[in-house]
Formats: C-alpha cells, sequence, structure tokens
C-alpha cells in the first residue's frame, strides 16, 4: 500500500499538471479584433511588425515613434491590411509629456484603451562600459521613465476596460550581459517595477494583465547591426517574435519567452548554477 502511494501521488500530480497546462485557452486572432492599442517603437523592428499582426486581426491601433515618415508609411500599410483603424502620434520618448500625450491621444481618438504595448528603445552603444553616466540617466529616461508615465497615465483607461500591459525586455534584463551595461540596468528596472506592480494588482483586485516579454536575438536591423558579427546565434525572426508577443499578450501570460530555447532554458539555470550561466552567456560571443 505504501508502494503504492508513492506511485500513485506523484503520478496524480503529473496528471492533474498535464490537465492545468493543457486546459489552458488557445489564443485566437479574434481576441484582439475590435481592440483599441497603443505599440510604441512602431517605425520599424519588433513594432512595426506587432502593428502588422493587429491590422490583420482587425484591431484599431495607435503606433508612435520619432520618424514621422515611417509612421506614415506603417500606417498606410496597416489600413492596407485590415485595421479597424490606424493613426500615429510622433515625439520622443525623452519628453515624459509626450509619453503622456500619447495616452491622452488614444483616450481622444479611440474613447479608450484595452492594450498599451510598450516597445519603444533609445539608441546606446555595443562595447565595455565607457563611464558616461549622462548616457545611463537618458536610456533610463527613454527605456524606462517613459514606460511608467505611459502606464500611469493609461491605467484609468485600462481599469476600465479590464486590459493589459505588455512590457517588451529582454534575456538582458533577466541576467548580467557584457558590452550593454546601460541598456541591461533599463530592462533590469523593468522587471522590478512591472513585476512589483503587478503584485499590488493582485492585492487590489484589479484586473489588468501584464506580459513581461524577455526576447533573445531578434533580426531587426538595429540589432543585427550592433551583434551579428559579435554574436555566435542566429537571430529569431522578427515577424514570428512580434506575433509571440501578440498571443502572450492576449492570453494575459505573466511572462513570455521567446525563442524558449535561447531564454527560458537558460535562465533555469540562474538560481543554481549563476556562475555557469554567466561563461555560457559570455560564450555566445566571438
Ligand atoms: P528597433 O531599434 O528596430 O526599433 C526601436 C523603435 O523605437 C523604433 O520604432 C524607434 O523609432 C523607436 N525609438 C527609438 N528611440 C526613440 C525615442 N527616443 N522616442 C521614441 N521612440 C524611439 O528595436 P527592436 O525592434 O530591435 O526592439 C524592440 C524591443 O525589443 C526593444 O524594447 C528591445 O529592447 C527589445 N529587444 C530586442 C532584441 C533584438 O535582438 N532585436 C532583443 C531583446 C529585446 P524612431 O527611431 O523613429 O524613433
Amino acid at each position: 500500500m505504501g508502494r503504492l502511494q508513492k506511485i500513485l501521488i506523484p503520478l496524480l500530480g503529473l496528471v492533474l499538471a498535464f490537465w492545468f497546462y493543457s486546459a489552458r485557452e488557445n489564443f485566437k486572432p479574434e481576441m484582439l479584433k475590435g481592440k483599441r492599442v497603443i505599440v510604441t517603437g512602431a517605425s520599424t523592428g519588433i513594432g512595426e511588425q506587432i502593428a502588422y499582426h493587429l491590422a490583420r486581426m482587425g484591431s484599431h491601433i495607435l503606433i508612435t515613434a520619432r520618424t514621422e515618415t515611417k509612421l506614415q508609411k506603417v500606417v498606410q500599410r496597416c489600413l492596407e491590411l485590415g485595421a479597424a483603424s490606424a493613426r500615429y502620434v510622433s515625439g520622443t520618448m525623452e519628453d515624459m509629456a509626450f509619453a503622456q500625450h500619447v495616452v491622452r491621444e488614444a483616450e481622444a481618438s479611440l474613447g479608450g484603451l484595452d492594450m498599451l504595448i510598450l516597445n519603444h528603445v533609445g539608441a546606446s552603444y555595443f562595447g565595455f562600459f565607457d563611464g558616461d553616466v549622462e548616457h545611463v540617466r537618458k536610456l533610463l529616461e527613454i527605456n524606462f521613465l517613459s514606460y511608467v508615465a505611459m502606464t500611469t497615465s493609461a491605467l484609468p483607461m485600462l481599469k476600465k476596460s479590464e486590459g493589459s500591459i505588455v512590457v517588451v525586455s529582454s534575456m538582458a534584463g533577466k541576467v548580467g550581459f557584457p558590452f550593454t551595461v546601460p541598456y541591461s540596468a533599463t530592462k533590469f528596472a523593468l522587471d522590478g517595477f512591472f513585476s512589483s506592480l503587478r503584485q499590488e494588482f493582485s492585492i487590489q483586485s484589479i484586473n489588468v494583465s501584464i506580459t513581461l516579454c524577455i526576447l533573445g536575438f531578434i533580426d531587426t536591423d538595429r540589432a543585427v547591426r550592433a551583434a551579428a558579427a559579435v554574436l555566435r546565434e542566429v537571430p529569431a525572426p522578427r515577424d514570428e517574435c512580434a506575433l509571440e508577443i501578440l498571443k502572450g499578450a492576449a492570453l494575459r501570460r505573466r511572462e513570455l519567452y521567446y525563442r524558449y530555447s535561447s531564454t527560458r532554458l537558460p535562465l533555469l539555470l540562474r538560481d543554481c548554477a549563476a556562475e555557469l550561466l554567466d561563461y555560457l552567456v559570455r560564450s555566445r560571443y566571438r
């Protein structure tokens, strides 16, 4: 009987775990049909691809970045792909008043908000930390503080719609990466802020989901230009990455890992073999 229990209980656990995970809801594009979404950093790269996927799914889209000519083209393409509506606001996320203005624009033009996708990223260098404190401050404003400012402004609308916040981060925001010290610092800050905020939402029964996206190397022009020559890894496709972000967001996942094999799996080592993980990260570089 004792032996039977030893086998039966773990087996039951496995069956329950399988049932729990297989019973989780599957993604359907209709989930985003008619949703009102802001996408930042959508003039190029992953943000641009997110906008196109949303357009195919029939969402109302408000995109933003600095370069107006690129935003105009993305809006035009979104309308061709079937967006319920598409518009842009151009400006810089160095300016917190602009970050708040984008949210007000969504309120005025869309009458509310269902999803806030925070994706923009300021330019930084790829190399040893050069001691430029002013650069770290500026990058924190663009990559972190503007995310906080937009979230704060959007929260009343998101509470009303029981909507979602999507935060695009990186493996460099979970584990120390060489050559991107200021960038990594801003991404770690996002984890601290949004993971703590998620806890408070839970305590206050605020039904706004927060999905933190942990991305590996993606084939956007900026990333390939900066790192392709030194990274041993083949970058993952940006359009697939964008779709995975939207799936995770629609399913209100807590964290999204893309690609799983180069993000979630190595991170399993973080608590039990941190030095091995550091070594593996360093060995990715030529
Ligand atoms: P890109 O450089 O391709 O795009 C960045 C976007 O942000 C552009 O639309 C750019 O437009 C905008 N942007 C830059 N500076 C500002 C600013 N000061 N104010 C407002 N908008 C600005 O980046 P990716 O698509 O590669 O990255 C998207 C996200 O994914 C980022 O958060 C990044 O950290 C993350 N990520 C990417 C990885 C990769 O390998 N590509 C890996 C891990 C994470 P404009 O210049 O017109 O303002």
